[in-house]
């Protein structure tokens, strides 16, 4: 099933680079259950975003690092394919990999009911199958719908979208060059239900009130992106 998703109100001055408007997110699609072996999976596009992901558990942990004795543990790995981007990418962990498996499971973690299972693991695999800006934010999405599909109790879903800066103008949903060449990007992540932030990240310069504008519209953006994620369970499950 694919559920296509625009929005904007092309209130912004300058057009951008794919021809959006300030406040307009790429064309998205999310599909629930999609692999047999995982407990839980999700497949999502998001402009030229294609993400895969995987979960499994909660199960027993059996190595010592990963336990906690009062909550689950989530192990989060977030990767991208070598042929994901425009250079191959050498295969295998580095440090960007490494921080957005980190603030991934941050972001995630608020939203899971942790504490009913002592001891065990949640893993979860974040798969860059091709990148196109935004691929922390997509991950999250994705991997929220693949919780939920795994059957995994949550108080809220976690939604995640960017905004930033691009010609001077706070915008929402940065696309690979809009990242590149901009002047600043915020990853947000919230539980749509109680509008609780559970990832913000700023990089590249915005003065305050740039900052307040760009967190407000990431906000609105997650809200739309929930309702398509909310379509992927209904499309799997049922009402
Ligand atoms: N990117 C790339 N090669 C890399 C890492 C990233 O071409 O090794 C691209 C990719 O399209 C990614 C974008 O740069 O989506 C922005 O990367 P960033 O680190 O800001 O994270 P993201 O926006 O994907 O969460």
């Amino acid at each position: 099933m694919i559920i296509i998703l625009t929005e904007g109100t092309n209130l912004g001055t300058k057009s951008r680079d794919d021809g959006r408007a300030f406040d307009e997110l790429r064309p998205l699609t999310i599909e629930a259950g999609v692999l047999e072996r995982a407990d839980g999976s999700a497949y999502l596009e998001f402009g030229g975003n294609k993400v895969l992901v995987a979960v499994y558990g909660p199960k027993e942990s059996f190595i010592r690092r990963f336990q906690r004795p009062d909550r689950a543990y989530i192990r989060c790995r977030y990767n991208m394919a070598p042929f994901s981007v425009d250079d191959r990418k050498r295969p295998g962990p580095d440090r960007r990999s490494v921080e957005i498996s980190k603030i991934t499971a941050e972001a995630l973690q608020p939203a899971i009911l942790l504490e009913k299972y002592p001891r065990s693991v949640i893993e979860i695999f974040i798969e860059v199958l091709e990148a196109e800006g935004g691929t922390r934010c997509a991950g999250i999405t994705a991997a929220s719908v693949a919780l939920a599909d795994a059957g995994i109790p949550m108080r809220d879903m976690v939604v995640a979208c960017a905004s930033g800066k691009v010609n001077d103008e706070v915008v929402l949903d940065l696309s690979e060059v809009e990242d590149k060449d901009g002047q600043a990007d915020v990853p947000v992540a919230i539980m749509p239900r109680s509008g609780k932030i559970t990832l913000l990240q700023s990089d590249g310069s915005l003065t305050p009130e740039e900052f307040e504008k760009a967190v407000d519209l990431a906000v609105e953006g997650c809200q739309s992106i929930s309702k398509v994620q909310k379509e992927a369970l209904k499309n799997r499950y049922g009402e």
